[in-house]
């Protein structure tokens, strides 16, 4: 028989998700009427919009006939004109469309991108981080042969990330040539690093010879004028940084998949190969595309229409995520010492039970109020005590959840 791939082994447990699901699964179990509502997974719950769908349809309807029809298209990395319209729309034009690589999502590109540095390279991320970061380069060996150590790996350099230190780590223990995974606005805290704070990050990269991971994934909900809406916008990061996005939460495309990575042609490796190249090499030879209907989504989401569509979107969770926030800051709370750590420019609020394990607060959450939450332990060491509540949901479940917290949350 065949052996299994022995870096799984150094798997710490269970994905994050399945094993929320899993408990809440047993809990419906033994409570059977319980009408339970979901702050935890980040996914979408809002139709698609009049415009963006039409662009699909549109798309269908003429996939119908011989002259609308198409196959494989000629390149992995897209259709020309949705990435031209990316580096245009949403760019400024300070990216070039041949630097976009439109993808099947954020999550399948940065699996690639694992794939694509290897084994031997350096990882640091921000602890705490989205769980694929960690278990992604474990999967391909980045991570070392080392189990578990602390609730993180031996081989990776985790950057603390708490309200202490404004969310922005202390770089100074990231080795030289490390691969820096950095994602702003946070998947988990809702941090959104300042112009200020990406210049230190970038300059670090720079003179360490490491590249930036830069996950974007959230940046249609940044508000603040002021902070930067892509890594792109700091002098030197087409140096030292790529950058993953993707329509999932902006468009509510998290079922109809579509995203990009924009990778500057000044990105090299130690050789002077460019970044682009092997990930051009790489797609081509395990991706076909995303799918054509999806693109024509993106196509029409970036039209004046679609646009106004996505904002309208993004203010409906910004606005969910508001109201926790005021439910948490509520006098109940903060009597109890409840720390609520939330910027209005993120989907997410992040909040700090203080001397409590998360999974702990996890599991009274589930049990008094019937609200699935997101245990911070799960994103990483730094995340113990904190609990991520998500903001998409229907705005009656937000309410009704908000309620519950209120009337039936023992602290
Ligand atoms: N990056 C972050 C930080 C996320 O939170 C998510 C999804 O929750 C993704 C990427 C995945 O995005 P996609 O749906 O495009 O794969």
């Amino acid at each position: 028989m065949i052996a299994s791939n022995s870096y799984f082994k150094n798997l710490a447990s269970g994905f994050l998700f399945p094993e929320i699901a899993k408990r809440r699964r047993e809990y419906c179990a033994a409570h059977p009427d319980a009408e339970i509502i979901s702050l935890g997974i980040g996914n979408t719950t809002e139709p698609l919009t009049r415009h963006i769908a039409s662009g699909m349809n549109d798309y269908i309807k003429a996939l119908e006939t011989p002259a609308g029809y198409s196959g494989y298209g000629d390149d992995s990395a897209g259709e020309l004109p949705l990435r031209e319209k990316i580096a245009t729309v949403l760019y400024n034009g300070i990216i070039k469309g041949h630097e976009v690589f439109v993808s099947d999502g954020a999550k399948c590109d940065v699996g690639r991108f694992q794939q694509l540095f290897g084994a031997s390279v350096n990882v640091a991320v921000q602890d705490p981080a989205y769980p694929v970061y960690v278990d992604g380069s474990v999967m391909v060996g980045a991570a070392g042969k080392s189990p578990a150590v602390h609730g993180g790996y031996c081989d990776i350099t985790y950057m603390p990330c708490l309200p202490e230190n404004n969310f922005f780590p202390d770089l100074s223990g990231v080795k030289k040539e490390s691969l820096i995974y950095f994602c702003s606005p946070n998947n988990p805290t809702g941090a959104c690093a300042t112009r200020e704070e990406l210049e230190i990050l970038v300059s670090f990269a720079r003179e360490n010879g490491c590249i930036i991971i830069y996950d974007a994934a959230y940046s249609s909900f940044i508000r603040d004028s002021k902070l930067p809406k892509t890594i792109f916008e700091i002098e030197g990061a087409r140096r030292c940084a790529l950058e993953i996005n993707s329509f999932s939460k902006s468009a509510g495309f998290t079922g109809v998949r579509l995203g990009w990575s924009v990778i500057p042609d000044e990105l090299l490796f130690a050789d002077g190969t460019p970044v682009s190249a092997l990930w051009s090499r790489l797609t081509n030879t395990f991706f076909n595309g995303a799918s054509n209907i999806a693109q024509a989504g993106g196509l029409a989401a970036l039209d004046a229409e679609g646009l106004e569509e996505m904002r309208d979107l993004t203010n409906y969770y910004l606005s969910n995520a508001a109201i926790i926030a005021e439910t948490l800051r509520g006098k109940k709370f903060s009597d109890a010492g409840v720390e609520v750590y939330f910027t209005g420019n993120a989907p997410y609020v992040w909040v700090r039970f203080p001397g409590k394990k998360s999974w702990e607060v996890f599991d009274k959450i589930l049990d008094e109020c019937r609200v699935v939450t997101t245990p911070g332990a799960g994103f990483g060491p730094s995340g113990e005590s904190f609990i991520r509540f998500s903001s998409f949901g229907h705005r009656e479940n937000i309410m009704e959840a908000c309620e519950r917290l209120s009337d039936k949350l023992s602290l």
